[in-house]
């Protein structure tokens, strides 16, 4: 496995073709052993300790004057007797010890490793700081299987999927699906409800005629795209969380999770590396970003956002995440123009249209999953509205980004910080 220098912005979002890839600015080897932010602190510390040494010197200027000069309590010399003083003296070590050697061991033994290999259509990248490259390898093995799993569940183009065996089950009764199928098409059904349709899984043969005007560079007929607008539609999709079933009630229905799968995925990954004792990752599936916590010496995992990638647009400010998830959704990858028009591989569930025009949300949350899917549904809505689901849900946060004839606008919720 190969160990990895760490580099300054984590590429967010499939925006700007740059899924899975490294930002190529500074070179700079943060093994944590030698990270200048780490060896600082442990300077700080060792310094603490030449102060307590200059201490043991009592001295009637020094004497409780330890404690104003960046000295320790514990290190106060004069109220104690010497066999209490001595053991204090150790207690103040001990105390101002610990933390540097925790910190000088983690420096010592971890070390980053990535790994990047295409799935879910995409480019699966995995970043980990592990004690050695046989650890990270076996966790980051792991981590890929599971999401080659979720791929072999939730996929739409696998035609023994359990997705696409429910979608062929539509018009049947309720079907019993796993954990997995179960929690993506809950958070789906939710997020439907708040977002009034504007993100909806059972878009699935509106997509499909999109994607294939994509393919075959032409509009699909008006005819075609009625007909599969009458099969959309999340309320004829229906959840049962006791039998852990669901039922499609029109024949003809398909769903399609590629908007919240990903999400979901990088989720189910990190959580893999988790179990396998890797506090630190990273993991991106294409636009969709999930972290852990942050490298050592670091406040977070920087992730530049791949807007719209417009000249005379400056570029967003990198974030600077942990224990967090990120998606940017937008046209700039997945699209098609006819007759000037830009069509997105977005569609509107409300009228079956494609989207058009330019368009790039970022958007911040606790987890994959709904990064993903706030992401999407964001993409569709007017951004006042997105901004408000985006308020409404806790700890998310977006930036929405739209390039219309005469202007670039940019919008940004209440939680969103540069
Ligand atoms: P990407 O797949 O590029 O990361 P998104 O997360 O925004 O981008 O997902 C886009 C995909 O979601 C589409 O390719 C399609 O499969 C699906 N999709 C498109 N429109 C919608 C929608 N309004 N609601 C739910 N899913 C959608
Ligand atoms: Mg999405």
């Amino acid at each position: 496995m190969k160990k990895s220098p760490l580099e300054k912005g984590e590429k967010a979002a499939g925006l700007g073709g740059c899924a899975g890839s490294f930002v190529p600015s500074r070179q700079k080897n943060l093994s944590v052993a030698t990270d200048d932010p780490l060896s600082a602190n442990f300077k700080r510390t060792w310094e603490r300790v030449k102060i307590q040494e200059e201490n043991r010197l009592p001295s009637p200027q020094r004497g409780r004057g330890a404690q104003g000069e960046g000295g320790h309590q514990g290190l106060s010399v004069h109220p104690y007797p010497s066999g209490a003083r001595k053991l204090a003296k150790l207690f103040a070590a001990i105390i101002l010890l610990f933390p540097s050697i925790e910190l000088a061991r983690a420096a010592g033994t971890l070390s980053r490793f990535e790994e990047s290999q295409p799935h879910m259509g995409t480019v699966a990248r995995i970043v980990v700081y592990a004690p050695n490259s046989g650890a990270a390898a076996a966790a980051t093995r792991s981590a890929f299987q599971r999401i080659r799993e979720l791929d072999g569940i939730l996929s739409d183009y696998q035609a023994e999927s359990e997705l696409s065996r429910l979608s062929h089950q539509s018009g049947g009764p309720p079907v019993k699906i796993g954990a997995d199928l179960f929690r993506v098409l809950s958070v789906a059904q939710n997020l439907a409800v708040r977002s009034n349709g504007a993100f909806d899984v059972t878009a699935g043969p509106v997509i499909q005629l999109w994607r294939r005007a994509r393919r075959q560079r032409a509009l699909p007929e008006v005819d075609l795209i009625a007909a599969a607008f009458d099969l959309l539609g999340f309320r004829w999709l229906t959840l049962d969380a006791k039998q852990q079933t669901a039922q499609l009630a029109k024949p003809g229905m398909r769903l399609d999770v590629g908007g919240i799968a990903k999400g979901y995925a990088a989720d189910a990954a990190l959580k893999i590396l988790k179990q396998a004792g890797i506090e630190r990752a990273l993991v991106a599936l294409g636009g969709d970003i999930a972290v852990s916590n942050p490298p050592l010496g670091k406040k977070g995992w920087t992730i530049e956002i791949a807007s719209l990638n417009l000249s005379g647009v400056p570029k967003p400010r990198p974030l600077l995440l942990h224990n967090a998830a990120v998606s940017t959704s937008g046209d700039a990858e997945q699209f098609v123009e006819l007759g000037g028009i830009r069509y997105s591989h977005i569609i509107d569930p409300r009228t079956g249209k494609a989207l058009t025009g330019r368009r790039s949300v970022t958007v911040v949350a606790v987890n994959g999953i709904d990064s993903d899917a706030l992401a999407t549904a964001v993409s569709v809505m007017d951004p006042p509205k997105g901004l408000k689901l985006i308020d409404a849900t806790p700890g998310a946060a977006a930036l929405i980004v739209v390039k219309t004839d005469s202007a670039i606008q940019t919008w940004k919720s209440k939680r969103w910080r540069e």
